[in-house]
Order: structure tokens, then sequence, then C-alpha cells
């Protein structure tokens, strides 16, 4: 295939999508969206302000008013509300228990979906979601979706806490990932699934090494 412009990686929970999505970025020397952090940037601010997640209609404005943006332009690796860095704290587990509470709401995401067309409009852009495929790009040239099974993403999830010097309780990272994984799968708007063109690349057992030579294969690169 002549080399995509726009690269959607969907998939659950831990599936590998922001590793993978990253590495593959760097290799290409494209840019690296990761819009799950935008769900988690806007659910830091309702929290901040004591939002109850469950009013859509104080959600929406809220995303309406709010600035998000990605930081430094080469690799986009920090998140910003309002010109506040919250890269590490939308990683906190209240900001995780709460997110997909917010992201299922169609306000919300009618916002955030349009900002995420404007970044990937200039093209060379590496996308990770849920809805990437499906609602966001649905012109991509390459669709990926990511699996693997809970106790696969659990595991990686609990690694990633503990190298982050931070508390981990596997048996609560894998009813968490559960619990968010049937709410992104049952909410009406934009649900996590597969576009019916999206390669899916089963990730049990692989390192994020192997996962991003299949892609570069299914490039013709690499
Ligand atoms: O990928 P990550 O776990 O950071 O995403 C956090 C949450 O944001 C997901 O559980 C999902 O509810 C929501 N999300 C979404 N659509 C996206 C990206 C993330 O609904 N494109």
């Amino acid at each position: 295939m002549p080399k995509p412009s726009m690269i959607a990686i969907d998939g659950p929970v831990a599936s590998g999508k922001s590793t993978i999505g990253r590495l593959l970025a760097q290799r290409l020397g494209y840019r690296f969206v990761d819009t799950g952090a935008m769900y988690r940037a806007l659910t830091w601010r309702a929290i901040k302000l004591s939002i109850d997640l469950e009013d859509e209609g104080e959600l929406s404005r809220l995303a309406a008013s709010t600035k998000i943006e990605f930081a430094p332009p080469e690799d986009y690796s920090s998140v910003f509300v309002d010109g506040h860095d919250v890269t590490r704290e939308i990683q906190d587990w209240e900001v995780e228990a709460g997110v997909s509470l917010v992201a299922r709401v169609a306000g919300v995401r009618k916002v955030l979906v349009e900002q995420q067309r404007g970044l990937a409009q200039k093209g060379k852009i590496v996308m990770a979601g849920r809805d990437i495929g499906t609602t966001v790009l649905p012109h991509a040239e390459l669709k990926v979706y990511l699996v693997a099974s809970f106790e696969e993403r659990a595991r990686r999830r609990y690694q990633e806490l503990v190298e982050r010097g931070e508390a981990a309780d596997y048996e609560a990272i894998l009813a968490d990932l559960i619990r968010r994984d049937e709410i992104d799968s049952e909410r009406s708007v934009s649900p996590l699934r597969p576009a019916p063109e999206a390669r899916i690349i089963d990730t049990d057992g692989l390192s994020a090494d192997q996962v991003l030579s299949e892609i570069l294969s299914m490039m013709g690169e690499g």
C-alpha cells in the first residue's frame, strides 16, 4: 500500500494502543495523538470543578469551554488543560474511574471528535482511541484494531503502575477494565468496535516490537 498519511489505532483498555502508536509515529516521523488523554483531561477538569459525572448537560458545556492541547510539537507527549500540564494527573485512579462516564456523553464526543479531526487535518498522524477508524477518521488509509485477553491487559496495566512507583492491585485493575470495556462497548454513541476494514492484531504474548513489525509489514515497510 502507498504510505498511509493517517493511521487509526483502536482497541479496548490497555490493549497497547499508546505504546504501539507512539513507537509507530516515531518510526514514521509522524505526530501521535492519544485521544484517550483528551477524555481523561476533560474528566480531570470535571472532577476539579466537582461536576457530577452523570450530568450530561454540564459535561457538554464543560467540553465546549475547555481548551485541551498537546505539546511539544515533535511528539505531543504532554497534555494541557487551559494551559495547565495534566500529563501525570490524568493517569490517576480517580480520573480512570470516571472517564468512561464522561466519554459516553454525546455532547462531549461531538466537541472532542471535531478537535481530533482538526489535529489530523494536516496528515502524517497516528491517532489512537476507541472510535478513530469508525468515526473520527473514517478515511484513514490504515486502521489497526488491537486486542488482548483481559488477564494480559490487566497485567500490563499493573506493570505500568508498578513502574511508575504507584500502588497497584491486580484484581482491582482487572475489575475496572472489565467495567470500562463494558461502558465503552455498550454506549449508544461511537461504541468500541473495529471498523469493518480494520486489521485486527491479537497482541497476547507479543512484544511491542513484534506488534510494530506486524504493522510496518502491513504497510510494506520494515
Ligand atoms: O485509552 P484510555 O484508556 O486512556 O482512554 C480512557 C477512556 O476514554 C476510555 O475508557 C474510553 O471511555 C474513552 N475514550 C473514548 N474514545 C476514544 C478514546 C478514549 O471513548 N477515542
